[in-house]
């Protein structure tokens, strides 16, 4: 088996070692991504360990990424690894957000049960992991929040030094909270997520730090294993629809190479469509898509959501997931503050949870069974990427009725459960607890 790095322009395809620490060519400029020799296993084998391996002590064998290496061969070994046994994360049902949806049933991938509460750790052990193969000892990111919260955890647990970059006043307190704790250097940049990424870039060259934001491939690798624990679980039926929000676009990018690489080892039959779901403020791809002229994807100045996780104006992975949607036949999709609010509350109400931006998915079903893009009997798999917990202050004021979005708007609190201040008084309450 080898391992390289590929350039992601059709008309660059430049090759590099799987070891140098470069996140776009050299060459061109464009995106990398890793690319590996046929296997010699068989898909049946590949099948048979994967699922053997669910009932494994090894920790390498109860992640949820690792688990499926043989997916993501890019490292000569394992010794240096460390997981924090990331992945394995549950596919739940959703009667109650089916029916709000437009949909007979509906299922959540849910990947706020990973460590830190993300997505992002499926591909940050990747990220670590290559990061330590590669003799670095700091890494840095810049990030709305779950990024730095994944990173802190997984650079400190492998002994690096962590360095976050996040929007000044523009994160939600579970996730900075959380960098602060796994003890991440953190800085407070007075510029938004894409300003400060140009600024990090620059200081990661300088100083010979190792960046770990999505344009990193072997996060990409990481993340693509999400695809594939799916179709684990769901013994490798495909379902008709994968939905998931949207924001630098690496997760797209992530589950559409995955998709389409189960696909040519015949690990699957068919792809999905992808359905990709962006906040109305902040919805670069979704005007990509309706645009005439697909070649050039035109930044939002200034973004604006209150689901901060996907608050981006210039995704960096665009163009790769502007090919994976086509690939799979997939739409883009924006929604209102307002709707992501309400579809957030709907998936809590059924004993999920998610943070904003995750329910941007729920909210974007919805549009699009209404618009008959989605059909009611579709087999369809909502991609829940971050924990409730994330960001109470949002939970706290969508309930109370105090939550104002970007624009100053009230949101109103359609599915609002407000807690009731009552006297220390057993009548009292009894009367109300049998109204
Ligand atoms: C990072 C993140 C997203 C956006 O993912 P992209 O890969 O940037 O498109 C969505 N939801 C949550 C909770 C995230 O942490």
């Amino acid at each position: 088996m080898t391992a390289e790095l590929i350039c992601f322009e059709g008309r660059c395809r430049s090759r590099y070692a799987i070891t140098e620490p470069i996140y776009n060519c050299p060459r061109c400029g464009g995106l990398l991504e890793a690319a590996y020799s046929k296997p010699e296993s068989s898909v049946a084998e590949w099948k048979a360990l994967w699922r053997a391996r669910r009932t494994s002590n090894a920790p390498l064998d109860q992640s949820g990424v690792w688990r499926y290496r043989e997916f993501i061969p890019f490292l000569a070994d394992y010794s240096r690894v460390v997981t924090l046994r990331e992945g394995s994360t549950p596919i739940l049902d959703g009667r109650l957000a089916a029916e709000y949806g437009g949909l007979d049933r509906l299922r959540f991938k849910h990947q706020g049960f990973n460590p830190t509460g993300s997505f992002k750790d499926n591909g940050m052990t990747c990220g670590v992991a290559q990061a330590l193969r590669l003799g670095m000892t700091r890494v840095a990111c810049v990030s709305t929040g779950n990024t730095s919260a994944s990173m802190a955890a997984y650079a400190s647990a492998a002994g690096l030094q962590p360095i976050i970059f996040i929007p000044y006043g523009n994160i939600a307190y579970g996730k900075l909270a959380q960098a602060l704790e796994y003890g991440a250097r953190t800085f407070q940049v007075e510029a938004n997520f894409d300003q400060i990424l140009a600024l990090v870039r620059q200081l990661a060259e300088r100083l010979g730090i190792y960046l770990l934001n999505s344009i990193n491939p072997f996060r990409i690798e990481g993340q693509k294993t999400i695809m594939l624990e799916m179709m684990d679980q769901l013994d490798w039926r495909v379902p008709d629809w994968v939905v998931l929000p949207g924001g630098n676009l690496g997760n797209t990018s992530a589950f559409g190479k995955g998709l389409r690489e189960m696909k040519e080892l015949g690990l699957i039959d068919r792809l999905p469509r992808l359905a990709v779901i962006q906040a109305a403020g902040a919805a670069p791809f979704y005007d990509l898509m309706r645009a005439a002229d697909r070649s050039q994807l035109h930044a939002v100045v200034h973004p604006e959501t209150l689901a901060t996780a996907i608050k981006i104006g210039d995704p960096v992975s665009w163009p790769k997931a502007l090919h994976e949607v086509n690939t799979t036949c997939g739409v883009v999709e924006q929604v209102s503050e307002q709707e992501i609010a309400d579809a957030k509350a709907v998936i809590g109400k059924a004993g999920i949870g998610c943070e904003p931006a995750s329910a941007a998915t729920l909210a974007g079903i919805r549009k699009l069974t209404a618009a008959g893009t989605i059909a009611k009997g579709s087999d369809v798999v909502a991609v829940l990427t971050g924990n409730v917990l994330k960001d109470p202050d949002y939970v706290h004021q969508y309930h109370t009725g105090v939550l104002k979005a970007p624009d100053n708007t009230v949101i109103k609190s359609n599915f609002g459960n407000a807690p009731v201040v009552v006297p220390n008084d057993a009548g009292v309450i009894e009367v109300m607890l049998r109204g």
